[in-house]
This record gives structure tokens, C-alpha cells and sequence, in this order.
């Protein structure tokens, strides 16, 4: 599933392609993906022009001139591709270019083709209007960005202090800090040596501070490598993403550990796996 660096490559992915563009035509080709898109919803966007391109947590905001915003989610497997068009007005006109299987919203720019596709449809696409996005139920109860000013040590002891869950399932609730998932958590909790099993009420100051700390670490070289493409990510003009080529823990159980060399295990929480190193996290 996309985490925050694989939605942030391609929130800049689709920028230069989607900012101050008028979407000319959005054709639907299905009625929902996860959920049914809303009322009107190609009608709704089409001949709008995008201002601003955000994003919050895992989620893309597609800012238009009407203060709608849309907002996307991924899902599992939802990626963006960007198809650049030749000029319209080249006489004769160019045909348009065909869909794929899975692409179910193109969005036209004078410039682009711009498919969703999405196989496994767990994704999902709403419209907003821009004054009710921070009271929408997706976004009003997230925790802050772990790359904001808001995301700090004191912020994460305090909520551990409260709360009565081990390590990982603290960084994976949203509320706490928003955009991470088994990924991330994994890598950032192996940077800063702590145990993914540990009560989170057990953690200090100090622990805290190396935690956020390895937190903006991993999410900045991840960020840097283009996401990691695992199964269905990729950018939006088709690249992979790479940061999966420098794991330190995560799929990685049974090779050895990158800085003591003991052999990464594997352990099921709450359903879902995860990696550490028994010696370097305590
Ligand atoms: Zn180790």
C-alpha cells in the first residue's frame, strides 16, 4: 500500500502536468472504485482548472478554481500515468489516446492524458468543498506530518504516555502521525533501535526524540529515492521508485541484520507482519 513518500512522488509526479491546467474533458468509465464517486462527478470537474496540487497524510488534494477540492486516495494498488498529447490544435486532430484495462478516471489537459488506474479498486476519489476539508472525516482526526513542525518528541511521548498499544501499532494509528504504514514503521523503528513489541508507555524522552528523529530520517531518503516500488507502485511518467533497495529490515527476515549481522526476524501483530533485528532493538 502507498505510504506518505510514494503519494508525495507522485503529488510531484503529476504537478508539473496538472497545476494552473484546465482539465478539458474527465470521463468516468465506471461508476465507482471503492466507493461511488459522487454525484456529477465528471461533470463536476470538467473545464475547471487545477491551482494547487497537496497533499495530506496519504491522501492527493487536487485544489480547483471553484474551491473544490478533490481529494484521492490510492488504495492499494492505484497509481497515476501521464501520457503527454500532441498539440490539440494540430490539423487533423489527433485521435485520443486509447484506455488501458484498470484505467478508470482520464482526466485532459491541452498537454496530457493523465489515467487513474487502479486494479484491485481499493482506492477512492471524492470532491470537497475547500471550507469543509479540514472538518472531512478522512482528515479532521489526523495526527500532525511527521516532516511538519508539529511532529516532535514531546508530541509522540505524549501519546504514548496514553496509550496502552506496543510501539508499532502507536506509529501505525494515524491519529498519532499521519502517512505511515508497515513500511516505514518498520525502517523507523529499526533506525532508532526500539523494539516493535515494546509497550509505547515504556518509551522516555530520549527514545522519543531518537524515534522522531528516525522518522524524518527514513521518510527524507525515501522521499529522495522516489518511494519504494513494491508490487503495484509506480510514479506517474512510469517510474519505479527505489528506496526498497536500501531496507534495512522490512521483507527482509532471515537475511541479516546491515549492522550486527544477527538474522532479521519476523513476528505477526495484530495480523501484520513485522520485521526487526533482536539485538540492535530493544
Ligand atoms: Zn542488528
Amino acid at each position: 500500500m502507498p505510504e506518505l513518500p510514494e503519494v508525495e512522488t507522485v503529488r510531484r509526479g503529476l504537478e508539473p502536468w496538472l497545476a494552473q491546467e484546465t482539465l478539458v474533458t474527465v470521463t468516468a468509465r465506471r461508476p465507482d472504485l471503492r466507493f461511488p464517486f459522487p454525484t456529477r462527478f465528471a461533470e463536476r470537474l470538467t473545464g475547471r482548472t487545477v491551482t494547487r496540487l497537496d497533499r495530506r497524510a496519504k491522501y492527493l488534494l487536487l485544489h480547483l478554481d471553484d474551491h473544490q477540492v478533490l481529494l484521492s486516495h490510492l488504495g492499494m494498488s492505484g497509481k497515476y500515468r501521464v501520457t503527454p498529447r500532441p498539440d490539440p490544435d494540430l490539423q487533423p486532430p489527433v485521435p485520443a489516446i486509447p484506455p488501458q484495462p484498470h484505467d478508470h478516471i482520464i482526466l485532459t489537459t491541452r498537454r496530457a492524458s493523465i489515467a487513474y488506474h487502479d486494479p484491485r479498486r481499493f482506492g477512492f476519489m471524492d470532491l470537497i468543498h475547500s471550507e469543509a476539508l479540514a472538518s472531512h472525516p478522512l482528515l479532521a482526526a489526523l495526527g500532525p506530518e511527521p516532516l511538519g513542525n508539529h511532529f516532535h518528541a514531546g508530541h509522540l511521548l505524549t501519546r504514548a504516555q496514553r496509550s496502552r498499544s506496543p510501539l508499532k501499532a502507536l506509529l501505525l494509528d494515524q491519529k498519532v502521525v499521519a502517512g505511515l504504514g508497515n513500511i516505514y514503521v518498520a525502517e523507523s523503528l529499526f533506525h532508532a533501535r526500539l523494539h516493535p513489541d515494546r509497550p509505547a508507555h515504556t518509551l522516555t524522552i530520549e527514545e522519543a526524540e531518537r524515534l522522531t528523529a528516525a522518522i524524518r530520517t527514513v521518510l527524507t531518503a525515501a522521499l529522495a529515492a522516489g518511494g519504494s516500488s513494491l508490487r503495484d507502485y509506480q510514479g506517474p511518467s512510469g517510474e519505479f521508485g527505489c528506496f526498497q533497495h536500501t531496507f534495512a529490515v522490512y521483507d527482509r527476515a532471515g537475511q541479516p541484520c546491515t549492522v550486527c549481522g544477527t538474522a532479521i526476524q519476523r513476528i505477526v501483530q495484530s495480523g501484520r507482519a513485522t520485521c526487526f533485528c533482536a539485538v540492535c532493538q530493544r
